[in-house]
């Protein structure tokens, strides 16, 4: 059976050790393993032992200020032991700065001033947070689904973004691996390497699954419950998120319909550090998962697996068209589906995507290129977290960008991280002209101010700017000339407006349907605006609803 998941509380002060352990144990003494050690290099030892046995470590909880040893060093030389970790710092006032600092330098999750009395107050609730968060993406070794797939099997990668954008936990096997190959022994034969199977633990086995078929048999739901709602919300990203917490706490009826899984371009972030109220940054599945768990809490109904097909006006009603055909019937709808990756135009782009190319998959796929040399396409903040994310993994990033540097295009935070990294290598003035592989990414090919460059590459994350998803609406509302959704003062009488009122700010051209966060024309391009623009949205719902 699997060693419980550790927790491990460090301070060479003996009585201090004691009261920690002591309410440690008290609240995850069931659920976890408490243990103690008196310096740095003592823990040091324990967390090497736990992690040459496989057995993994939840939390570190450190004092700062050791002799040989400080807390900050020691979570230093931790972190590659245990990256998953969650990690807090015991600290006296006095050391609140260097706290400060070690959230960038050890991705410090929390700091806590001792003393921590009462610790159903000061110590408890930041921990819990802690460790939800902890579990939500800890994948134990060997329970739960398994993908059988080959490492290049585009499908195999999209089952993988599928399972871990929803938050479910899995195990992947090369079906040429060990277990992979015990596994089809199981399965009466070998496995396709190209053609991923997904086995349950209850026994069922489902070969080359769509998303929706997964989704049922995940058991997430994929039928809408009710033939009619007050309010559709196209979307789950951040702004169709918070539009469905608003909205349903506020006693309507809401449908929210999401294409592939919650949280949207913000679920696919391995760090967001600019979201108020997070002061050592999130993780965007964190965030989707509490945001899901928050409008599902609050009375939402979630179709996931379900793409919104189209949109048409029913007299004083809306009607929506799921992709499998079925129709559903509202009084309004907001449309948040957000932007989607423009894809890379060069040779071996198409042919190689899913093999080692990936659109905004950095998170689902770097740890799987451990030591290898991988590259990240873009200059935008979210190259810059792919570049930061990818490097606690790969053994060289190279970061490529058209531009003279990243100053003006990425956040100075951003900049700092990567300028610290030593395996990262910032190329300017750069191009990828090709890519090339047998069946899967090996190298490119980069067009650099001296000349061709051809680098050994085992992977490239590629974040050259988005595009609106919106073609499915057709002509139901007005877009601008690329495609994203005109919304209040923008929308006017040469777009079919009508009514004797002017539309209401995020408003559409088609009365009753509003638009939030990316999709919309002229849009902050943030998740605070996202979320900010879902919640207005419902306001504008109400003042709709109540004219009708
Ligand atoms: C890698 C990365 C890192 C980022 N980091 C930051 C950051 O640190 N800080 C910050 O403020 N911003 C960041 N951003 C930007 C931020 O994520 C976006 O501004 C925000 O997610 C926009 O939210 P949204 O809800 O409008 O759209 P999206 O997040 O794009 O969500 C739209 C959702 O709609 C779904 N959808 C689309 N079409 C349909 C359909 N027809 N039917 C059903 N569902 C559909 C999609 O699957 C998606 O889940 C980052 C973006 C990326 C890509």
């Amino acid at each position: 059976m699997a060693a419980k998941p550790a927790i491990l509380a460090v301070d060479d002060d003996a009585p201090v050790l004691r009261s920690i352990e002591r309410d440690l144990r008290a609240r995850y003494g069931e659920e976890y393993r408490v243990l103690a050690a008196g310096s740095g290099p003592e823990a040091l030892e324990i967390g090497r032992e736990l992690t040459r046995r496989g057995d993994p470590i939840a939390l570190f909880v450190v004092d700062q200020r050791m002799p040989v040893m400080t807390g900050i060093e020691l979570l230093r030389e931790a972190l590659p032991l245990q990256p998953d970790a969650k990690r807090v710092l015991l600290t006296a006032y006095a050391d609140t700065e260097a706290a400060i600092q070690a959230i960038n330098d050890v991705h410090l999750d929390q700091y806590l001033l001792k003393p921590w009395d009462p610790p159903e107050e000061r110590l408890y609730p930041v921990l819990d947070d802690l460790l939800t968060d902890w579990v939500a993406g800890f994948r134990p070794p060997f329970e739960g689904l398994r993908l059988v797939s080959g490492r290049w099997a585009p499908r195999g990668h999209g089952i993988r973004d599928f399972l871990t954008r929803n938050q479910v936990p899995y195990a992947w096997h090369d079906p040429d691996g060990e277990e992979g190959r015990r596994l089809a022994g199981a399965l009466d034969g070998a496995v396709d390497p190209g053609t991923p199977v997904v086995l349950f633990e209850d026994g069922r086995v489902l070969r080359d699954p769509t998303n929706r078929e997964l989704a049922d048999a995940i058991g997430l739901s994929t039928h809408a419950a009710l033939p009619f709602y007050d309010l559709v919300i196209v979307g789950a990203g951040p702004a169709g998120l918070a539009a469905a917490v608003y909205s349903a706490s506020e006693g309507l009826k809401t449908l929210l319909v999401e294409r592939e899984a919650p949280g949207g371009q913000a679920g696919t972030t391995s760090r967001i550090e600019n979201y108020l109220g997070f002061p050592s940054g999130l993780s965007g599945s964190d965030l989707a998962r509490r945001g899901l768990t928050q409008a599902r809490r609050l009375g939402a109904e979630i179709l996931s697996s379900q793409e919104v097909a189209g949109l048409r006006r029913a007299d004083r009603y809306r009607t929506i068209a799921l992709d499998d055909g079925a129709e559903l019937s509202c009084q309004a709808v907001v449309i948040a589906t957000g932007v989607t990756y423009r894809q890379l135009a060069v040779p071996g782009a198409a042919e190689l995507a899913g093999r080692g190319v990936y659109y905004g998959a950095a998170t689902t796929e770097a740890i799987l290129y451990r030591d290898a040399p991988v590259g990240v396409i873009g200059s935008g903040n979210s190259a810059g977290q792919a570049a930061v994310h990818s490097a606690r993994h790969a053994s060289r990033v190279h970061l490529f960008v058209r531009g003279a540097g990243i100053d003006a295009t990425m956040s100075a935070y951003l900049v700092d991280q990567i300028r610290a990294l030593d395996n990262v290598e910032l190329h300017t003035l750069c191009e990828i002209t090709a890519f090339d592989g047998t069946d899967h990414l090996e190298r490119a090919t980069v067009r650099t101010p001296d000349g061709p460059l051809e680098l050994e590459l085992a992977a490239a994350f590629v974040f050259i700017g988005q595009a609106p998803r919106t073609a499915w609406l057709g002509d139901a509302v007005a877009r601008d000339g690329g495609g994203f959704i005109l919304t209040g003062s923008d929308v006017g009488a040469a777009h079919g407006w009508n009514l004797d009122r002017d539309p209401f700010l995020l408003e559409s051209s088609l009365p009753g349907v509003f638009a939030a966060g990316d999709v919309r024309h002229r849009s902050v391009k943030r998740i605070a605006s996202a979320v900010g623009e879902g919640a207005m949205a419902i306001q504008f719902v109400h003042r709709y609803l109540a004219d009708l």
